[in-house]
């Protein structure tokens, strides 16, 4: 197998979508592996192994023949992963990422005595960065199969459907392609939940009213004839590109690999907020939301007379009103990475005291807004060691 372009790349990775379904929909059921699919994951790695080198990023050509420097990190140490988990057997592997994390066992353990025997009614968590290691390029940050069995096997423990919520789109390279449970354990939800995939499979979108809809409908198309001017070209192919979600447009203006010189960069910020501002000159439909990486236009929700941004914590409620989830009730984990999954905890808790939380961070300041929100909360380290402590627990 020869990966030459970055396309050849995207196209492998998500082959490995359907090798990953098989090998964790069966280990799940009698410990087997599937060699015919791990195969196909070994015959995948080997091929980014030979892309050529240079300091550590591998050269890739784009559409128009170009070279570019690309990081395949998350790829690459998740397929290792997948690799080891299935060719050396599970005690193995868990002894493997307690060698990679020193703070392992004691996260792991500590973090079982935390969920004690609380029968969860409802287990709402965020993906990236909480459960699956983080990965600059949606597009290639397929779901391993390691991970889809541990968190997969946690579900057993909780009375509803659990949610996988995202920012990332649903659908049409959204996070129900690219993940790899077995069919209908999760509820998916894209676009902060504005949009989800219920347990009968179902699509449910929160509704959007039609002259808010033509805003945003007039914005992508803006943004579209933006992005195909040769000067702004290349922000359509870093890290998040341009992707039209449900009530969202994320458009990306620099990546971690800082690929694009910052005084563009910036100037190419002012580019799209003035673009909104013509578009809305009295802020009465968009809230820009700059991340460094991506610029964020966010349509605005009315919430009690007042127009205010769609957040998780909106994602949340919208679903257990849709769902019946009984979040109100109670007792909810809810988990997440950065300050936007706070908004899920609080509405967690404006609902039922018996909410608890596990964050994946070494911040100090996210850890006090944690506390703050809520007062059962608990911290690690990496994702590895959260999907490690639901694992254990379900099995302990
Ligand atoms: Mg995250």
């Amino acid at each position: 197998m020869k990966i030459t372009s970055l396309q050849n790349f995207i196209d492998q990775m998500l082959k490995t979508v359907e090798n990953r379904r098989q090998l964790s929909s069966k280990y799940l059921v009698n410990k087997e592996v599937d060699f015919d699919a791990l195969q196909q994951l070994i015959a995948v790695y080997h091929g980014i192994e030979q892309i050529p080198n240079q300091n550590g990023w591998k050269l890739l050509t784009l559409s128009e023949g170009e070279s570019s420097r690309v990081n395949v990190d998350y790829e690459t140490e998740e397929l290792k992963k997948d690799i080891w988990f299935f060719e050396k057997g599970e005690n193995q592997f868990i002894k493997h990422l307690s060698e990679l994390h020193s703070a392992y066992w004691q996260e792991v353990n500590d973090g079982i005595e935390f969920l004690d025997s609380i029968k969860f009614r409802n287990f709402i968590t965020d993906r990236d960065g909480t459960i699956n290691n983080y990965c600059g390029r949606y597009s290639t940050s397929v779901q391993s199969a390691y991970n889809a069995i541990f968190v997969s096997r946690f579900t057993t423990l909780i009375k509803n459907k659990p949610i996988i919520l995202t920012s990332a789109p649903l659908q049409n390279s959204g996070i129900i392609d690219i993940s790899v449970n077995p069919q209908d354990l999760f509820i998916y939800a894209g676009s902060k939940g504005r949009e989800f995939r219920a347990a009968d499979g179902a699509i449910i979108s929160y509704p959007i009213e039609k002259e808010k809809q033509e805003m945003l409908d007039t914005l992508n198309a803006r943004l579209s004839e933006l992005t195909k001017q040769k000067e702004y070209k290349d922000f359509k192919r870093i890290g998040s590109g341009l992707q039209f979600k449900f009530g969202q447009t994320t458009m990306a203006r620099q990546d971690i690999q800082q690929s694009i010189e910052s005084e563009r960069s910036e100037s190419f910020l002012q580019e799209v907020e003035s673009l909104v501002q013509k578009i809305d000159p009295d802020g009465r439909y968009f809230r820009i939301e700059d991340t460094g990486l991506d610029i964020e236009i966010i349509l605005t929700i009315d919430r009690n007379g007042s127009a205010k941004d769609f957040d998780k914590g909106d994602g949340i409620l919208f679903i257990n009103e849709q769902q019946n989830l009984g979040i109100e009730k109670g007792p909810n984990l809810i988990c997440g990475d950065t300050a936007s999954d706070i908004a899920m905890v609080k509405a967690s808790v404006q609902q039922s005291k018996e909410t608890y939380t596990i964050f994946v961070t070494k911040d100090e300041e996210l850890k006090r807004q944690v506390r703050q929100a809520c007062s059962n909360t608990f911290f690690v380290s990496e994702p590895d060691i959260l999907l490690s402590i639901l694992n254990k627990k379900t099995l302990s």
